[in-house]
């Protein structure tokens, strides 16, 4: 069992059992939305997720097909939902309370990456989401 919380302790939430593969996002939108070179996230099931308490604090934003989920007490990015694939969300590994299990195994959309952040590893790098045949770029 993991938990998570954001910033301001107001939204608490728990995912059981392991996280699906884990990414460094590097595309434009979640650079902005954390303020940051890349969103380390990893995708879950639906059902592994479960609020533990503040879900009346959360605020939304669309974009897209993916809707972000923020405290809006605090600011805190809390997950990612996708309109095409509502069995998954995105979770941010930062705001986890515990070692998630699994780390980032490739950076994505690095077509979009900061100017300012040099990847200095060795994983693997995609232009969209690993598997995926069309070429998503984004731009923005
Ligand atoms: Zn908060
Ligand atoms: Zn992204």
């Amino acid at each position: 069992m993991l938990t998570g919380r954001c910033l301001c302790e107001g939204v608490a939430y728990e995912i059981e059992g392991e996280l699906g593969p884990a990414y460094n996002c590097h595309c434009s939108k979640c650079r902005r939305w954390h303020g940051a070179a890349f969103r380390s996230r990893a995708s879950i099931r639906t059902e592994q997720f479960r609020w533990v308490r503040g879900e009346e604090l959360l605020a939304s934003y669309l974009l897209g097909k993916v809707t972000r989920l923020f405290c809006k007490v605090c600011g805190s990015n809390v997950v990612s939902t996708y309109a095409d694939r509502p069995e998954v969300l995105g979770l941010p590994l930062g705001g986890l309370e515990q070692h998630p299990g699994r780390v980032p195994e490739a950076h994505i959309f690095v077509g979009s990456k900061s100017p300012w952040y040099e990847i200095t590893d060795d994983l693997p790098r995609f232009e969209a989401w690993p598997g995926e045949e069309r070429k998503v770029r984004e731009t923005r």
